[in-house]
């Protein structure tokens, strides 16, 4: 046996008694299966027949304490830790670009306790999130937390991600349901933040793993606002005569205060090239739909006022049938036969901003890319809206990228350098709820600035050996 084979088993052995024999794995099966994730170029890089990298383990701990004894084990021999939820993510956040032990959360997967005083949940981060809210709903509440991603993702990847759901626009991201965290810190210990997310007791630490990305430790445990089931939901659509038209109208409902659960606007081309094959509205401009839900009286009263604001616009009513047919096909957009797939390079070039700039990030990033990518189409809707802005949720495709894997990976980050830099030079921030991964990480200290080395050194004093997900957010690997 040669010395590193002595040494790999050695650490099995440690992981096998932190975990349990059975809950270890290092066959090429599963480790394929976490060398890839959504993000485009690990899929490019296996569809060209290119060896990803892998995980030497992939380890199912079941409690903190498990995950806290797999962080020491990792410490000592200083081999790298990715958390793995669903593997959904679409940035590369979860890919073991260093090797190492692959922590794959999804053993710890149970609701610990719904508090009906507080309207509150407590559960572990593995679940996954579609089975969370079926837990809630048999108890008569929602976690309003609906992503287009809800079967196959977990709640520990949203939280990692700060992800966002359908109904954001009302019951806010992830990081607005949530009361507090249990996290497993880089060198094996396990603390918990604040129970209550308002106080003046110093910063928020909460917030600090919200998006932290498997870098700062890992979330094993959280407690959640959760919502009654309202008693209506309702939904209304408009065709405006162009994007700037639907857009005054969208933010003129965010202005007046009304608390709309959804507003979507999708720009023309995505109007004519995905609401037709979707929805079936063969109609030229801009769709935008919005609902709203509670109380039936309030949300009659709440949609009237919603309507008239949109009829100040230059608009055609599409009435509530047209809405709701949205509302009944919404997680269809992202799924076959509508979503984008190989051979084609596609991305999702999610940016936020205030209203002041968000239609200049749109044209910036739509000009750059129809600028140099002639052969790439720019579509883009906005779906996340705030008091003071919303998130374009803009997509390139390319119908037929280079074929040499090298030259297609080069193209292909030429066109995210480029639409990026415009979004933020036009004030736009990059992202609202994918997250960064590997992806973006590069950068992060354009978009930070001297802000930057603040979030270095809080890695570099957090996990002092560099062990969890290095590669990854722009840290230094
Ligand atoms: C079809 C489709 C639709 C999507 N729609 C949405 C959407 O509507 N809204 C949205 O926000 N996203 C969406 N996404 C993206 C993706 O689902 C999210 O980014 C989600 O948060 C990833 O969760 P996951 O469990 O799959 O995480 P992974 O992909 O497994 O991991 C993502 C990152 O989180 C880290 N991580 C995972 N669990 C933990 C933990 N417990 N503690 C610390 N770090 C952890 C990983 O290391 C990695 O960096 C979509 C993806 C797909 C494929």
């Amino acid at each position: 046996m040669s010395t590193i084979n002595y040494a790999n088993s050695m650490l099995h052995s440690e992981l096998a008694d932190a975990v349990g024999k059975e809950f270890v794995s290092s066959n090429a099966a599963d480790q394929l299966g976490h060398s890839i994730d959504y993000y485009w170029i690990p899929e490019l890089w296996h569809d060209r027949g290119f060896d990803n990298p892998k995980p030497q383990f992939i380890v199912h701990p079941a409690t903190a304490q498990e995950v806290a004894k797999v962080m020491k084990i990792a410490n000592k021999y200083k081999i790298p830790v990715t958390p793995w939820g669903g593997g959904s993510g679409s940035q590369g956040g979860a890919l073991p670009m260093y090797g190492g032990i692959i922590l794959d959360t999804k053993r710890m997967n149970k609701v610990l306790h719904v508090d009906t005083d507080s309207l509150t949940v407590t559960v572990e981060t593995g679940i996954n999130t579609q089975h969370l809210e079926w837990a809630i709903e048999k108890k008569g509440f929602s976690t309003m937390h609906f992503p287009a991603s809800i079967a196959c993702a977990t709640l520990g990847g949203f939280l990692a991600h700060r992800g966002t759901g359908v109904l954001s626009t009302k019951y806010g991201k992830i990081e607005d349901m949530v009361m507090s965290v249990e996290v497993v810190t880089p060198t094996g210990e396990i603390i918990n933040t604040l129970p209550v997310p308002r106080h003046a007791s110093g910063p928020d630490l909460t917030m600090l793993y919200l998006g932290s990305e498997g870098t700062l430790g890992v979330i094993t445990k959280v407690t959640l606002k959760i919502h009654p089931i309202p008693e209506s939901r309702k939904f209304h659509a408009f065709l405006f005569k162009n994007m700037h038209e639907a857009m005054t109208a969208g933010a003129n409902i965010m202005r007046s205060r009304l608390r709309a659960c959804v507003i979507r606007l999708y720009d023309e081309p995505e109007t004519e090239h995905l609401i037709k094959r979707v929805l079936g509205i063969d109609k030229k401009g801009a769709y935008l739909v919005f609902g709203f839900d509670g109380n039936e009286k309030m949300v009659d009263l709440e949609m009237e006022a919603a309507c008239e604001l949109c009829r100040r616009q230059d608009h055609e009513d599409l009435g509530t049938e047209m809405g709701q047919s949205w509302w009944d096909n919404r997680y269809k957009f992202f799924y076959p036969p509508f979503m984008f797939h190989m051979p084609q390079a596609f991305g999702t070039l999610d940016t936020v901003a205030d209203f002041a700039h968000i239609e200049n990030v749109y044209w910036a990033m739509k000009n750059t890319v129809n600028e140099n990518f002639p052969e790439a189409r720019f579509i883009g809707h906005f779906s996340h809206w705030y008091e003071w802005g919303c998130m374009l949720y803009a997509r390139f495709i390319v119908e037929e990228p280079p074929h040499d894997p090298e030259e297609a990976t080069l193209y292909y980050n030429k066109i995210w350098d480029m639409a990026i830099r415009a979004a933020i030079r036009e004030g736009g921030v990059i992202n609202e709820h994918h997250g960064v991964g590997l992806k973006l990480g590069r950068l992060m200290p354009e978009l930070y600035g001297p802000a930057f080395n603040i979030l270095e050194s809080i890695k570099t004093s957090m996990d002092p050996n560099n062990i969890m997900n290095p590669g990854k957010m722009g840290f230094r690997c």
